[in-house]
Parts: C-alpha cells; sequence; structure tokens
C-alpha cells in the first residue's frame, strides 16, 4: 500500500487569509473528503503533513488542532475511509526546526512511523514549500489550483524552476484523485 502525503490547509480545507484557528473555521473544501475516501478505499494510505506555526504564535492550541483533525478524521471516516496519519510542523520560521516544510523532518518522521521509503510517492500542496519538500525527499511533487495553488502555479510559470518542472497540476484534490484511480 502506497503511502499519499497531503498538505492539509488549502488542499483539503479552506485556507483563509491568516490561519484556520477554530474547529469551526475547519471547512472541507468541496470533493476533497470524497476524494480521501476513494483513494483510502483503494488502498491508499493518506498522510497529512502540515505546518501548523498558529500553534507556537498562540493563535491556536493543541485541543484546538486536535478537534480540527478529529473532524477531518470523522468526515472520512463517514465517506468510508481513513486518515492514516496526520504530522504536524507546531514551529514558526524563527524556530529553525528541522519539520517546517520545505525542510523534510515531516516525512522524515512519517518513514520512521510507516517504516518505509517515501520515494516515489505522490506529494499533494498547494505552496512551492510544498513543492520543494516533495522534491528534497523523491516524491512526486503535485500541486493542486485550491487554496494558495492559484498563485503558485502563476508563480512557478512566471519563474520557472528546473527543479519543479516535474511537477503534475490538477485542479483540486477530486481531480487528482481521478487521475490516480484511473
Ligand atoms: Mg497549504
Ligand atoms: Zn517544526
Amino acid at each position: 500500500m502506497a503511502i499519499i502525503v497531503l498538505d492539509r490547509d488549502g488542499v483539503i480545507n479552506h485556507q483563509p487569509d491568516d490561519h484556520v484557528t477554530s474547529v469551526d473555521q475547519w471547512i472541507p473544501l468541496p470533493g476533497a473528503i470524497e476524494a480521501m475516501a476513494q483513494l483510502s478505499r483503494a488502498g491508499h494510505q493518506l498522510v497529512i503533513a502540515t505546518n501548523q506555526s498558529g500553534l507556537a504564535r498562540g493563535l491556536f492550541d493543541l485541543d484546538d488542532l486536535e478537534a480540527m483533525h478529529a473532524k477531518l478524521r470523522a468526515l472520512v471516516e463517514d465517506a468510508g475511509g481513513e486518515v492514516a496519519g496526520i504530522f504536524y510542523c507546531p514551529h514558526s520560521d524563527e524556530d529553525n526546526c528541522r519539520c517546517r516544510k520545505p525542510n523534510t523532518g515531516l516525512l522524515d518522521a512519517i518513514e520512521a512511523e510507516f517504516d518505509t521509503s517515501l520515494h516515489d510517492c505522490y506529494f499533494v500542496g498547494d505552496q512551492r514549500k510544498d513543492l520543494e519538500c516533495a522534491i528534497a525527499k523523491g516524491c512526486k511533487p503535485i500541486l493542486v489550483q485550491t487554496g494558495r495553488g492559484q498563485h503558485t502555479l502563476a508563480s512557478l510559470l512566471s519563474n520557472p524552476e528546473p527543479q519543479l518542472a516535474a511537477t503534475a497540476v490538477f485542479a483540486d484534490l477530486a481531480h487528482f484523485a481521478d487521475f490516480v484511480l484511473q
């Protein structure tokens, strides 16, 4: 069973201008939950890797984050799938940690937890730091145009980097799931 790594904000749920700070603000994007359930039912292990610097800044606390993730897991389970794991970075830029994307600490932790390699696994994100993190770990970078994705795509097109040329672009998570499952 292959792991698919998913960014959270802007991929699975709506990305406000700043941070999702409460469970009520955690609102799934259209089709995202069903896409996750379909991928899960097809045997893929869905693992989320998300930067949550709002924790370091005190914008919300661990209870808030756990409530968001309980909601996410419950919605996917109601749709007949499951989330295999949720890994988050609680730090801010100033902490210079190893886990804040584009650093690969979250992916290292996923590999350790699942005793596997993420090489050639899909990594779906909406920001450049997701794509850079994916490439640094040998994952296949996938950009969705939800969240900050359209802005990221415009920036990739206006400022092409050879490193990011392998990025595949989809309208949203549902279209990515269709591609994987076809
Ligand atoms: Mg994002
Ligand atoms: Zn971190």
